[in-house]
C-alpha cells in the first residue's frame, strides 16, 4: 500500500531513505531546514568502510579522550558541560566502551557496512546516476611500531571476519602508491573499502529524487508534530502543516530535539569534524587514514580532501583554525613535499557527526508512536551506511522482512 512518508532531514540518510521509499511506490516528502548544500553529508571523507567494524565507543577511545581533553590541537576534544543530555550521553558512552560490547557490535557493523557498499555498487551500475565511486581499499598508515601493532591486531580480526587485509612495509606501500612519497613505517591495507566524492553524489541524488516526483522542501524547519492516538497525523513546519501516514526522523545531530516531541529521549551528541579540499602536487590515489594523527585523506573528483577531528562540544558550526592547522600540519608530516595552501586552509568546512553513545546507529520503529521510524546516530559511518539505512527504512515502512537483523540498532535501546 502506498503511503505518504515525510522525511525530516535531507542529509545522506534522508535522501537514501527517500530513494528506496519512492522505488517501493510511496509518495515521499523531504523537509530540510538548510539549503541542502552543506554539513556532514557534504564535507565528509567519503569512505565506504567495511574496515570500521570496531565501534567508536571502544575502551581505547575513552582513555585517549581523557588524555587529549585539554589539548587544543588533539584529534579528539570533549568539552565538559553541565548539560544533562551530555552527561547522560557520556555515562552511556563509558558503559558501552567495554571489550565485550565492542565484540558484540562487530558483526552487526560489518554486515550493514558490507550491505551498504554493495548497494552503492548497484546504484553506480544503475542508469539512474553518474557519480564518482572507486573501490581501491583503505590504507591505515602508521609511523610508530606501537600503532602498527595495534592496527594489525584489528586487521587480523578483520581477516577472521572474512575481509582481505594485508600488513605492508613502507616499501610495499610505495610500490602501490609510488608518487605519494609517504613518510611512514608501514600500513594495514583493507581491500574491502571504497571511496566517493560526497558533494557529487548528493547533487546527483537530489536531482534524481526531484525528477522521480519526490517533494523536496529546502530552507523549511520542522518545529513540531501533531499526535493523535499514538499516530503522528501532521508534521508542522515554520511554513505549513503537512498530513502524513509515516514519519522518518533523519535529522542527524538535531534528531534528539525532535524525538523529544514524540517522547523518545534519544541519546546523541554532535561530533564536529573539519575538512580541507586541496589541489596538491603529491599524487595520492589510495585513500589513507594517518593513524597517529587520525586524519583521513581521500583522492576525490578533482581535489584531495584532508578530514579529521572529533570535537564533542555541542551543536555549532564554529570553525577553530587551530584544529584546521593541526590537520594540515599532521598531514604534511606523513607526505614529504605536501603543501596545503593558506587559502585552502582558510576555506575549511565543518560538519556534525550524529554520535550515539555505543557507536551504533539508531535504525528502527520507536514504540513511542506507531508510524515513527528513526534513522540517525551513524557517527563516523553515516556516509558509508546511507544506502543500507535507506533500504532498511523502506522495508520497515513497507512492512517487509528487513534485509538484516536490525535489533541491535533499535532506537528504544537502553544503555
Ligand atoms: C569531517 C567528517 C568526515 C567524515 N567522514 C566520513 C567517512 O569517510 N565515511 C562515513 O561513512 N562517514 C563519515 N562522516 C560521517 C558522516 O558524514 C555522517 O555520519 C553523515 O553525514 C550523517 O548524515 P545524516 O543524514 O544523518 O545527517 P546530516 O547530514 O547532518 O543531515 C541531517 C539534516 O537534517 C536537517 N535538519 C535538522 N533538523 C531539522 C529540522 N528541525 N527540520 C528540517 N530539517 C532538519 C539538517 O539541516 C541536515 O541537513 C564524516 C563526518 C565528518 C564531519
Amino acid at each position: 500500500m502506498s503511503k505518504h512518508v515525510i522525511i525530516i532531514g535531507g542529509g545522506i540518510i534522508g535522501l537514501c531513505s527517500a530513494y528506496y521509499l519512492q522505488k517501493e511506490g510511496h509518495q515521499v516528502t523531504v523537509i530540510d531546514k538548510s539549503n541542502m548544500d552543506s554539513g556532514a553529508s557534504y564535507v565528509n571523507a567519503g569512505y565506504i568502510t567495511p574496515s570500521h567494524f570496531v565501534s567508536l565507543a571502544s575502551p581505547g577511545m575513552l582513555s585517549k579522550g581523557i588524555k587529549w581533553m585539554f589539548n587544543p590541537k588533539s584529534p579528539l576534544y570533549i568539552k565538559l558541560r553541565l548539560d544533562v543530555d551530555f552527561m547522560k550521553w557520556a555515562w552511556a558512552f563509558k558503559k558501552s566502551a567495554t571489550a565485550s560490547k565492542v565484540e558484540q557490535s562487530i558483526t552487526p557493523l560489518l554486515d550493514i557496512n558490507l550491505l551498504s557498499r554493495d548497494l552503492y555498487e548497484d546504484l553506480k551500475k544503475s542508469k539512474d546516476f553518474n557519480f564518482h565511486y572507486e573501490r581501491k581499499g583503505l590504507l591505515m598508515c602508521y609511523k610508530t611500531d606501537k600503532v602498527g601493532e595495534e592496527e594489525w591486531e584489528v586487521g587480523k580480526r578483520g581477516i577472521e571476519e572474512g575481509l582481505k587485509v594485508e600488513h605492508l612495509l613502507a616499501k610495499e606501500v610505495s610500490e602501490i602508491e609510488p608518487d605519494a612519497n609517504l613518510n611512514i613505517k608501514g600500513a594495514v591495507y583493507y581491500h574491502s573499502d571504497a571511496h566517493m566524492t560526497p558533494n557529487n553524489f548528493m547533487q546527483e541524488m537530489l536531482l534524481f529524487l526531484k525528477e522521480s516526483g519526490v517533494s523536496i522542501f529546502k530552507n523549511e524547519t520542522v518545529v513540531d508534530v501533531a499526535i493523535n492516538k499514538q499516530n503522528i497525523s501532521k508534521v508542522i513546519t515554520d511554513k505549513q502543516d503537512l498530513e502524513c501516514d509515516e514519519v522518518v526522523l533523519a535529522a542527524g545531530s538535531w534528531s534528539p530535539k525532535l524525538s523529544k516531541k514524540i517522547g523518545l529521549k534519544l541519546l546523541l551528541q554532535a561530533g564536529k569534524g573539519y575538512s580541507i579540499n586541496a589541489k596538491i602536487n603529491t599524487k595520492i590515489t589510495i585513500p589513507s587514514i594517518l593513524c597517529e594523527a587520525k586524519v583521513a585523506v581521500t583522492p576525490m573528483d578533482g581535489f584531495t580532501r584532508f578530514a579529521g577531528t572529533m570535537e564533542l562540544a555541542g551543536v555549532n558550526h564554529n570553525i577553530n583554525p587551530v584544529r584546521v592547522n593541526a590537520i594540515a600540519k599532521a598531514s604534511a608530516s606523513y607526505y614529504n613535499n605536501l603543501n596545503i595552501t593558506l587559502e585552502e586552509k582558510s576555506q575549511a568546512k565543518c560538519g556534525l557527526r550524529p554520535c550515539s553513545p555505543d557507536g551504533l546507529p539508531y535504525i528502527g520503529r520507536s514504540s513511542k508512536c506507531k508510524n515513527f521510524t528513526v534513522a540517525s546516530g551513524h557517527a563516523m559511518m553515516g556516509w558509508s551506511l546511507g544506502p543500507a539505512t535507506g533500504m532498511l527504512v523502506s522495508e520497515l515502512i513497507s512492512e517487509k522482512q528487513t534485509s538484516l537483523d536490525i535489533s541491535t540498532f533499535h532506537p528504544d535501546r537502553k544503555f
